[in-house]
C-alpha cells in the first residue's frame, strides 16, 4: 500500500475549491507514455498551472500501473527540478468497478473515477457510494468522481452510441446519497476524435463541420440544483483542424473530424466545470508531428528524432489549453 502523498501527490479537493471560486477549471491530460508526462509537466510548470495525470483503465493495461505511479513521482519530481512546484493529481479515468478503484488506490492514486453511468440509476448510486466509503475512509483522502449521464463516442474501453443528457433533478439525491465529490455530466461533449455525424452539424464556407453547441441550459439547471459543487466534463477535446490537416496532408485519414469549439469550453470553466478532460487532441498532436518527420525524412530511424519533435507540439498545445481554454495559467 502507498499513500499518494508518499509520491508527492494531491487530492482534487482543494483544487476544486480554487477553480469553482476562481471561474477556471483544472486540466486533465491522459497519458501513458514518457513523452506525454514531459510535455504536460514541461507546458504545466511553465504556465504555473495545476494539473490532473489521467490513466484509463486501457493505459494500465498498456503501461502498467505501477510504471504509471512511479511515472507520476517522476512527475513530481520533475517539476520541481524545472523550478516549480504544482499541485499534480495522480486520476483513474472511468474506472468500471470497485475492486479496479480500490487496486488504483492502493498502488497510490490520489483520485478515482467511479464510472456507473451505464447502469441502471440505483445500481450507479449503490457503487459510487461503496467506492466513495472506501476511497475516504483512507488515511490520506482519496477523491471521487461520479457520473450522471452517458456521453457518446469511443475512449479506450468506454463506447456508447448514444449520448443520455444528465438529469437535472437526479444530481441532488446522487451527490447526497453516494457523497462523491464532484460529478462528470453529460451536456454534449463526446468522447473521441469525431465527436459528431456529419448529420448533427451544419457546415461552414468552407465546408468544415460545425457542431451543434453545448447544452448550457442543462449545466445552468444542474448548478441551480447542486450550487457549487464541482462539475467534470468528459470529451472536451477541440480537434483542431490544423492537426487533421497535418495529418491528412502527410498520407493519414481522418474523415468528418470534429470537436467542441475552445470558446464554448472557456465558457463552461468560468462556471462549476472546474475539471476538463482532455485526450484526442495530444493524440492528433503527436500523430500529426510523427507523420511529418515520416514523410519528410523518410531515412530517420531514431525514434527521438520523431518523438521529440511530437512532444514539443504536445508541450505547446496544452500550454495553449491551460492559458486560452481552461484559464488555469497562474493558478498553481
Ligand atoms: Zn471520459
Amino acid at each position: 500500500m502507498t499513500s499518494y502523498k508518499e509520491l508527492g501527490l494531491v487530492n482534487t479537493k482543494d483544487l476544486f475549491k480554487k477553480a469553482i471560486s476562481g471561474g477556471y477549471a483544472i486540466p486533465a491530460y491522459n497519458f501513458n507514455n514518457m513523452e506525454q508526462m514531459q510535455a504536460i509537466i514541461q507546458a504545466c510548470v511553465e504556465t504555473k498551472s495545476p494539473v490532473i495525470l489521467q490513466v484509463s483503465a486501457g493505459a494500465r493495461k498498456y503501461a502498467n500501473q505501477n510504471i504509471l505511479k512511479n511515472m507520476a513521482r517522476g512527475a513530481v519530481e520533475y517539476a520541481h527540478e524545472l523550478g516549480y512546484d504544482i499541485p499534480i493529481v495522480l486520476h483513474l479515468d472511468h474506472g468500471d468497478s470497485f475492486e479496479i478503484c480500490k487496486d488504483c488506490i492502493e498502488t497510490g492514486f490520489s483520485s478515482v473515477m467511479i464510472d456507473g453511468s451505464h447502469l441502471p440509476y440505483d445500481e450507479n448510486v449503490a457503487l459510487t457510494k461503496k467506492v466513495c466509503e472506501h476511497a475516504h475512509a483512507q488515511k490520506d483522502y482519496v477523491t471521487v468522481e461520479g457520473e450522471l449521464g452517458v456521453l457518446a463516442g469511443v475512449e479506450d474501453d468506454v463506447s456508447a452510441e448514444h449520448s443520455h443528457y444528465t438529469q437535472p433533478s437526479e444530481v441532488i439525491d446522487f451527490v447526497n446519497k453516494t457523497k462523491v465529490d464532484s460529478l462528470a455530466i453529460s451536456i454534449g461533449t463526446s468522447h473521441g476524435r469525431a465527436k459528431f455525424k456529419p448529420e448533427q452539424c451544419t457546415r461552414d464556407a468552407n465546408g468544415i463541420l460545425i457542431p451543434p453547441p453545448l447544452r448550457f441550459d442543462i449545466l445552468e439547471e444542474i448548478e441551480k440544483q447542486i450550487p457549487g459543487f464541482p462539475i467534470v466534463l468528459h470529451g472536451s477535446s477541440s480537434v483542431p483542424i490544423e492537426y487533421v490537416h497535418i495529418i491528412e496532408k502527410f498520407g493519414g485519414k481522418l474523415s468528418d473530424s470534429v470537436g467542441i469549439p475552445e470558446e464554448q469550453l472557456r465558457k463552461a470553466a468560468k462556471s462549476a466545470v472546474c475539471k476538463i478532460n482532455i485526450d484526442s487532441d495530444g493524440r492528433l498532436a503527436m500523430t500529426a508531428m510523427i507523420r511529418k518527420v515520416f514523410m519528410e525524412k523518410p531515412d530517420e530511424f531514431d525514434p527521438r528524432k520523431y518523438l521529440g519533435p511530437a512532444r514539443d507540439e504536445l508541450k505547446k498545445l496544452y500550454s495553449h489549453k491551460n492559458m486560452n481554454v481552461l484559464g488555469s495559467a497562474g493558478q498553481a
